[in-house]
């Protein structure tokens, strides 16, 4: 067995990585996790972080980069780190992306950058993730200074929607020097993560201090406003020199198969938000305790279903799914996390139908074993199901978790000059304008289906091409 030896630093030489092997970030005890709705892992301690970072061969052409779609400098990053230059480093992650918080904490590493990792062929990928996570909190902790934000341009952009793809549209345009106003219906920024979501990924604290931040630079956040009802694009247009579309996703797709309707069969979100919201609700809360739960589904939410339903005192936590788990969209941390507080997974199987008593409580899924087809557009791997192979499974709660639909844009006329693809979602170009000149659009209502990375990518696409839109009117 290898192990980490004891220097401060890692000591950067090619084969570090022979002699280190991975170290995970240590993960606080299950009873002790399943007490609350906060974040599994700590970050590392500085000795840790550097000789984990030494493991880099430092690539001449780097997979990780180029499997990065923020193209994140990870190599100058893990040097800085391996070399101990801790302020360093977490000065170049501040100066070069909008929003490490959400780099360090929602990136799904273990299929990005170190998933590329050169390493992953002789040993295990460098701990990118990890490492992010630390020069974060190293940052914050140690007063490490974001650059200024660029001269004043006199322009204004009104950014819908105060989630993660707001925020990021709202730093990059604001670093840039242009006075932004983020325009939301809820009472706190922050979307789903703040709003909805439990802590699990990142803690609401880490966001909430991301906003304060925004605020310091000079960002107005305008919240409790409704867009179509309150304000209009129409509006925005004449008040701002510029408009960013960041509206986040509300409506869950729902389950079509016979039993569907039985009582006992719920949308896996309302459940989560009963739970970890402040927000009042006209319905009990689903009582899953003693009961066994099954969740349909294998993204994010699947997995924060079932890890609240384990909190809750639910029986069994068991999850459904079409594919294997390498096919899941959830992030394989939130896998692993789950499975740890004890929920179980069937892969491989698709529900049939909801199978349910004379009372109409349902009582059970139905399933077929599914057979593996090819991907999808959006990569995810086609399955169908096989004749003959039916199974049963006992559930008395069925939280469906199929993931959301674009969000709709309200009916004013306003908006009805916005072209809309065929998947509902509005029409962009490559700079992420949509049809109207200095309306741009970014995320789940840009683009369908699509990935937190995605979103993160698309706005700060969005960003400079608003940049781009705005020094050409100045130039006029
Ligand atoms: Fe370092 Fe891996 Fe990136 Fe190569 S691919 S530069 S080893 S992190």
């Amino acid at each position: 067995m290898k192990t980490a030896t004891a220097t401060k630093t890692g000591a950067r030489t090619k084969y570090a990585w022979r002699e280190l092997d991975r170290v995970e970030p240590p993960k606080r005890p299950v009873p002790d996790r399943l007490s609350d709705f906060h974040e599994v892992s700590r970050p590392y301690d500085e000795a840790t972080a550097s000789q984990q970072a030494s493991r880099c061969v430092q690539c001449p052409h780097p997979n990780c980069v180029a499997a990065c779609p923020l193209e994140i400098p990870i190599p100058d990053l893990l040097a800085l780190t391996a070399d101990g230059q801790f302020h360093d480093a977490a000065e170049l992650l501040f100066n070069t992306q909008s929003l490490p918080e959400f780099i360090a904490h929602i990136c799904v590493e273990k299929r990005m950058c170190e998933a590329a990792c050169v390493l992953t062929k002789a040993s295990e990928p460098v701990p990118i993730g990890a490492i992010s996570r630390f020069l974060l909190d190293y940052g914050w902790t140690h007063g490490v200074k974001e650059p200024p934000p660029a001269t004043a341009t006199g322009q204004r952009v009104a950014v819908i929607g105060s989630g993660l793809c707001g925020l990021m549209g709202a730093d990059a345009l604001s670093r840039q020097g242009y006075a932004v106003t983020i325009i939301d219906s809820a009472k706190a920024p922050g979307g789903r993560l703040v709003n909805g979501l439990a802590g699990f990924k990142v803690d609401r604290a880490v966001i909430k201090r991301r906003v304060q931040s925004l605020r310091e630079r000079g960002v107005e956040f305008r919240m409790g406003v409704v867009f179509g009802r309150d304000v209009t694009t129409g509006a925005l247009r004449r008040s701002h020199d510029a408009v960013l579309f960041a509206l986040g996703r509300t409506e869950a797709v729902p389950l079509e198969i016979p039993g569907a309707e039985l009582r006992g069969v719920c949308q896996a979100y309302p459940f989560i938000l009963h739970h970890t919201s402040d927000a009042r609700f006209h319905a009990l809360p689903v009582n899953v305790e003693g009961r066994q739960v099954v969740v349909l589904g294998g993204g994010d939410t699947a997995m924060d279903a079932l890890r609240i339903a384990l909190r809750a005192g639910a029986g069994d936590a068991l999850c459904i799914y079409r594919g294997d788990e390498a096919a899941m969209p959830a992030d394989p941390k939130e896998i692993e996390n789950a499975a740890e507080e004890g929920a179980q997974f069937v892969f491989r199987s698709q529900p049939a139908a909801i199978l349910g008593n004379a009372n109409g409580e349902v009582t059970g899924v139905r399933c077929a074993r599914t057979q593996l087809g090819a991907p999808d557009a959006a990569g995810r791997q086609g399955v169908r199901a096989q004749p003959g192979t039916e199974f049963d499974i006992p559930a008395e709660v069925v939280l469906v978790a199929y993931g959301f639909a674009p969000p709709r844009l309200p009916p004013c006329d306003d908006v009805a000059g916005l072209a809309v693809g065929q998947n509902g979602c509005l029409v962009v170009d490559a700079a992420q304008m949509t049809s109207v000149p200095g309306v741009f659009a970014a995320g789940s209502i840009a683009r369908w289906p699509v990935s937190m990375i995605e979103v993160m990518r698309d706005a700060r696409k969005a960003a400079a091409g608003i940049d781009r839109y705005l020094s050409a009117l100045r130039k006029v």
